[in-house]
């Protein structure tokens, strides 16, 4: 806070809306200059909400990125769906992310009703612009803009940080005037076992492919630190034996594969010395148990 000039400080939760890949975790890293939350090429890897919390001398930005908004037929989706729905409804201000192209997919739409029905001031950010020709980025902005009352549309490019500085201030000149919500040096509030967690389900990602992240849960059990070291032991939850089987792998070949790449990621991101234990675990139905979805925070 500007202690000279309190009423000029601005602070309040954003809320970073939209369907999976489309860069909302490399956007929340680039404003928050941080790798918080798990960026990786495949979808639905952020399911827990990521909240980065990036502070300037005037202003403080807590940003939570939306779970993947789509049509919602399993307890699981459904639970996502009411996520998002719930951290738009807390935010001040949303910022929907989409892709540079000239239609709107059905699950943008949703998110459009979604913000509609909440009578948030939204930002628009068509991200990934580098892909593609300037001259093409008009008619995307003109499709949107004709959707809905956007407060601001910005091409921006997450990865490049085309435009981002101009998103940035606008995000700035929308919250509302108050006092930082949290401590200055703090950048998240999410409990570290949670991003622990995240980093082993992005390994299972990178190893196993699209399917088995998707029917796993991971809980971190335990966490202890020990003369300089962290000792961490997590279960796999799986559905069914075959998906046991494949994460397992032959010998426990692929298991082994990927505590060792968590493990230095986990290492990485702690910055300790890291022992890692991993179980995998058939836990029939986890996906469709209330009380698990609560227990692996969805
Ligand atoms: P999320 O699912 O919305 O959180 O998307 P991610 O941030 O995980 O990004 C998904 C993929 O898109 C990753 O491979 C990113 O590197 C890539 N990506 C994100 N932003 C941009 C961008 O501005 N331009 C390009 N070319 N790729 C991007
Ligand atoms: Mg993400």
């Amino acid at each position: 806070m500007t202690p000279e000039n309190p009423v000029a400080h601005k602070s309040g939760f954003v809320a970073v809306a939209g369907r999976p890949n489309v860069g909302k975790s490399t956007l929340v890293n680039r404003i928050v200059r941080a790798e918080l939350s798990i960026v990786t090429p495949k979808a639905q890897t952020t399911r827990n909400r990521i909240t980065a919390i990036h502070t300037l001398p005037d202003a403080q930005l807590v940003l939570q990125d939306t779970p993947g908004i789509h049509e919602a037929r399993t307890p699981l989706n459904r639970s996502l769906v009411a996520a998002a729905e719930k951290t738009i409804e807390e935010s001040d201000l949303v910022l929907f992310l989409t892709l540079p192209v000239p239609a709107i997919h059905g699950d943008d739409r949703r998110i459009i009703d979604l913000v509609s029905a909440s009578r948030k001031a939204c930002i628009l950010a068509i991200n990934k612009v580098d892909t593609l020709e300037r001259s093409l980025v008009l008619p995307v902005i003109d499709i949107y803009s004709k959707a809905h009352a956007f407060e601001e549309i910005f091409p921006v490019s997450a990865l490049t940080g085309e435009g981002m500085a101009e998103l940035e201030a606008a995000l700035v000149r929308l919250l509302p005037s108050g006092p930082s919500l949290f401590p200055e040096d703090e950048v998240s509030d999410l409990p570290t076992r949670f991003f622990v967690a995240e980093l082993i389900r992005e390994q299972i990602t990178t190893m196993t492919g699209e399917e088995i992240p998707y029917k796993t849960g991971v809980m971190v059990e335990s966490f202890k630190e020990r003369n300089g070291h962290v000792l961490i032991h997590a279960d796999i939850h799986t559905e069914k034996d075959s998906q046991k089987k494949i994460l397992v792998g032959k010998q426990g070949q692929m298991i082994k594969k990927i505590g060792i790449a968590s493990r230095e990621k986990i290492e990485a991101f702690l910055d300790l010395k890291v022992r890692l234990e991993l179980f995998v675990k058939v836990t029939p139905n986890w996906t469709r148990n209330e009380r698990m979805l609560k227990e692996f925070g969805y």
